[in-house]
């Protein structure tokens, strides 16, 4: 038995479904011990945007860090947060006038989310929040009280109240959640109270990439206004890029009055996590969401170089051609070798879903299968049925294509063995 397994907790997760020891990393792949490569599609589920190590992000790392720059200072004026704000404002806020007011959360995603929830039950003095069936936002009990997932929500050992959950869409229900919401509000004999806020993902990526249509976004955004309900879009894993812009909603042209980011907003992999807020909802008193890691000044050094890629017009455009020629794969290597196999995508967040194919499993062997073949892929949604392709944005296209390769001919080996 080794040192892992002797002494580390049961709640391994990754390295079971990817065993082996890792070492190091740059751009998008990965070595292992035993001197094997990997293809990232993987991205530390969205947290490596921009790739392993980066050189542009890395090296501003080693000047700050070789200045001695202040590393941990709670949430008190730095040098560093202070090129931090000015270059999301001017980078990213003024770009389309975002009104937002920054808060730096605890390092996770789940405590920016915490902070969402919290402040929306401050600022409507309501209790309830509606979310989605196949979200995820995180595991700490707020978080995960809005979580789908059984397997997560039974774990909490306490009840986890006041939320409800309505269809997504593209999901199994087939219903209009829009009007069902709609109802549930104006009915007085609904039994469900108005909520303080809801909280939405505009692609599920845990939950299968599913992506909610521009027209479905823009109609909840109404609905929440109407009804003055706050929408709090959690772009942790589908912001910073990942679908093409830097807000996943830009698309739709809407502003969620909370919109929590995370994961890839340190462009290094460090923890960091933040909470937008539009400026009148800002009425947190000094300290009432308090954090002893809040603020992770490398974090913030990497995050200030990372913003400053989405300054290049190059950058926009490449996601989108990458984006394209990730769809032409799938659809003309891997959805024609079953008509049941489903693609779903924007930007480079993919999806191939076996679910409606009858033998069990299939997504599951394909992503050992792409293990063993030298590609990290995760399998997502409802029984793991969806494997999801996350690669960092900055992939080079050669190796973005043999990363589909490798995926093709696993799904190729897996399906040939598989009962139909
Ligand atoms: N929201 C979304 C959409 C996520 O994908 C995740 C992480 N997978 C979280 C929240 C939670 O973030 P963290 O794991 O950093 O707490």
């Amino acid at each position: 038995m080794n040192i892992f397994e002797e002494l580390e907790s049961n709640i391994r997760n990754y390295c079971r479904t990817f065993p082996d020891v890792f070492q190091s990393a740059k751009g998008s792949k990965l070595y292992s011990t035993t001197g094997k490569s990997y293809i990232d599609f993987f991205s530390g589920s969205g947290a490596l945007n921009y790739g392993h190590n980066n050189e542009n992000i890395k090296s501003r790392l080693i000047e700050y860090l070789e200045k001695d720059g202040i590393i941990h200072s709670l949430d008190m004026y730095t040098v560093a947060k202070e090129k931090f704000l000015q270059a999301f404002r001017s980078i990213i806020l003024d770009k389309k006038e975002y009104p937002y007011k920054i808060q730096f959360c605890g390092p996770t995603g789940t405590n920016a989310v915490e902070a969402a929830i919290k402040l929306a039950r401050k600022v409507t003095k309501r209790t309830g929040i509606f979310a989605f069936m196949g979200g995820y936002h995180g595991m700490s009990l707020g978080s995960l009280s809005v979580t789908s997932n059984h397997y997560h929500r039974q774990a909490a050992g306490v009840p986890l109240n006041n939320v409800t959950f309505f269809p997504y869409p593209g999901d199994n229900y087939k219903i209009d959640s829009i009007n069902y919401i709609e109802q549930v509000l104006i009915d007085d004999h609904s039994g469900i109270e108005k909520p303080a806020a809801i909280i939405v993902e505009t692609i599920q990526a845990e939950g299968g990439i599913n992506i909610a249509p521009i027209e479905w976004l823009q109609a909840l955004s109404n609905l929440c206004e109407e009804h003055d309900i706050l929408l709090i879009c959690d772009d942790i894993q589908v912001g910073c890029g990942r679908t093409g812009t830097f807000f996943s909603f830009e698309d739709a042209g809407i502003i969620p009055d909370l919109v929590v980011i995370s994961k890839s907003i340190s462009g290094y992999g460090m923890p960091m996590s933040i909470l937008l807020m539009k400026k009148q909802h800002d009425i947190w008193s000094p300290g009432e969401h308090n954090g002893t890691f809040r603020g992770n000044q490398l974090a913030i050094v990497g995050a200030t170089a990372a913003l400053e890629q989405w300054e290049e017009i190059k950058f926009n455009n490449e996601i989108e051609s990458k984006s394209t020629l990730v769809q032409s794969i799938l659809v003309r290597d891997i959805s024609s070798l079953d008509f049941n196999i489903k693609i779903r995508g924007k930007g480079l967040i993919w999806g191939i879903d076996f679910s409606q194919i009858p033998s069990k499993d299939i997504a599951r062997k394909v992503r050992d299968r792409c293990f063993i073949n030298g590609l990290i892929v995760e399998c997502v949604g409802r029984q793991d049925n969806v494997i999801k392709i996350l690669p960092p944005l900055n992939i080079e296209t050669e190796l973005l294509s043999k990363g589909c390769e490798v995926l093709k001919e696993s799904v190729h080996e897996v399906l040939m063995k598989a009962p139909s």
